[in-house]
């Protein structure tokens, strides 16, 4: 990476004095002000007005305790999170995350893209970002409605339709929502679809919700390939993870004529050279929340490998779906010798700065996760007009207004790359248009 502007590197350096120990936080912010040494020189008065330190510091964090009883009657402590990142662009939105490793370094790194990506879908959301350290797997039905009431019993007095809208992340899906959702509303005595999102179709929820952001993925690779006289047909494709963005991302990628080949879960990936069954994988993952090695069990055409890299299959796209900093140097020479040409993150930051390098260097095209998962975040501001409005839409008219707002963004961050003289450089064009409108607000609304 470039050396920062000379005013970045000083707010980089109170950014790494001010939160010791968070390394995920530390690499978000890097990545930003990494790309905005032309915007500061173009427009000294971000620098001048402290908008950009003030970003980096968020405007609320909230750390509670979450007390709940197992099953066997043992009592459970978590650590709840919620990090209130910026409202300059309206309510903080982001999701939930539930696993172990969920610090609050981790929220605040999440939290943190989080305010780019929803600049870039235009709508008016801020950023936010919450979780606990509780781990959903191994518990049962009743364990995780309990720690999602728990939960819920400290979150319900930060958020709102007008305050903080959370949704969900890893760990968090329908039926975790859906708990949530039932728990805010017997304290508040609201039925506010609007404070929550990723809801139930049947009670406030949006159509394609669950499949918007892996959707929105392949959507923008679809436009990079357009660009190419391009399209999906014939293409050989690699996704990680096997959860919520992965699978809707497998989804779209086979509609569109693509073959997926490999996905992964924590403990390895299959390979199936015939094309992932989705049926299969959705059994697996969404209906049993068991392991993707059981795939084999049902497909002779596919082999389990543990202890390596999903990378190491070659394929023409990759799309890491499963968590942060999953993709190293390592994997990433393994991708452009297998002659990969375009790595689209739909998970977020899943790849090492040392990777995003590399793509660079060997020509791979990048799409970093603030703009290619961007469809996601998009699709809960769907729901929360609707929710509004007291309105419905068809899955049909939600994938359109999608997919357009996928053009938009694509094109949105091509334009700045453009503009700013770094053509093609996505990295670059999704920060600072990002940043422009986020700042051009705070800018607006004064020293808050
Ligand atoms: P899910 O919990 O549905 O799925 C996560 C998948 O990633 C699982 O297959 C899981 O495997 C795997 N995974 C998780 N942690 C690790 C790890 N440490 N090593 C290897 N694999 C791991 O989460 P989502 O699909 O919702 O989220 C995936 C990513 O996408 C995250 O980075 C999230 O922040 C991002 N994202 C999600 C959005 C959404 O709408 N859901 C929106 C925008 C971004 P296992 O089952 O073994 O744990």
């Amino acid at each position: 990476m470039a050396r920062l502007h000379e005013r970045l590197s000083e707010v980089y350096a109170e950014v790494l004095d001010r939160n010791p120990g968070e390394g995920e936080f530390h690499q978000a912010v890097i990545e930003v002000l990494g790309s905005l040494g032309p915007v500061v020189v173009k427009h000294p008065e971000y620098t001048d007005a402290g908008v950009i330190r003030r970003l980096c510091e968020p405007e609320r964090q909230i750390i509670f305790r979450v007390p709940w009883v197992d099953d066997s009657g043992r009592v459970q402590i978590n650590r709840g999170f919620r990090v209130e990142f910026n409202s300059a662009l309206g309510p903080y939105k982001g999701g939930l995350r539930f696993h172990p490793s969920v610090n609050v370094g981790i929220v605040k790194f999440l939290g943190f893209e989080q305010i780019f990506k929803n600049s870039l879908t235009g709508m008016p959301i801020g950023g936010g970002k919450g979780g606990s350290d509780f781990d959903p797997k191994g518990r049962s039905d009743g364990e995780v409605m309990r720690f999602c009431q728990a939960f819920m019993t400290e979150l319900y007095r930060h958020i709102g339709e007008y305050t903080d809208v959370p949704a969900g992340d890893i760990g968090v899906g329908g039926r975790e929502i859906g708990y949530l959702f039932g728990q805010y509303k017997r304290i508040t005595n609201r039925y506010e679809s609007g404070a929550l999102t990723g809801k139930g179709i049947a009670w406030g929820g949006s159509q394609m919700r669950r499949e918007a952001t892996g959707y929105g993925a392949v959507f923008f690779v679809r436009e990079i390939l357009r660009n190419r006289r391009d399209s999906f047909e014939g293409k050989r494709v690699v996704v990680s993870g096997s959860g919520n963005v992965a699978i809707y991302a497998m989804e779209k990628v086979t509609e569109l004529g693509g073959t997926v080949v490999a996905c992964s879960d924590s403990s390895g990936f299959i390979v199936d050279e015939k094309g992932v069954d989705l049926d299969l994988v959705k059994e697996i993952k969404e209906v049993r929340r068991a392991r993707i090695s059981e795939y084999v069990d049902y497909r002779g055409t596919a082999h389990h490998v543990e202890d390596r890299s999903v990378w190491e299959v070659g394929c023409d796209i990759a799309v890491p779906c499963a968590t942060q900093n999953e993709l190293d140097a390592a994997d990433a020479a393994s991708l452009i010798g297998g002659g990969c040409s375009i790595v689209a993150e739909g998970a977020n930051m899943p790849c090492t700065p040392e990777a995003i390098g590399s793509f660079t260097d060997a020509g791979v095209t990048f799409v970093p996760g603030k703009a290619a998962n961007a469809g996601g975040v998009a699709t809960s501001a769907l729901e929360m007009q609707q929710n509004a409005s007291r309105d419905s839409w068809t899955f049909e008219h939600t994938e359109e207004r999608l997919a357009e707002i996928m053009r938009g963004i694509h094109d949105r961050c091509a334009e700045t790359a453009d503009e700013y003289g770094s053509p093609g450089d996505f990295v670059a064009g999704a920060n600072i248009a990002g940043f422009i409108q986020v700042a051009d607000a705070m800018l607006a609304l004064g020293v808050i």
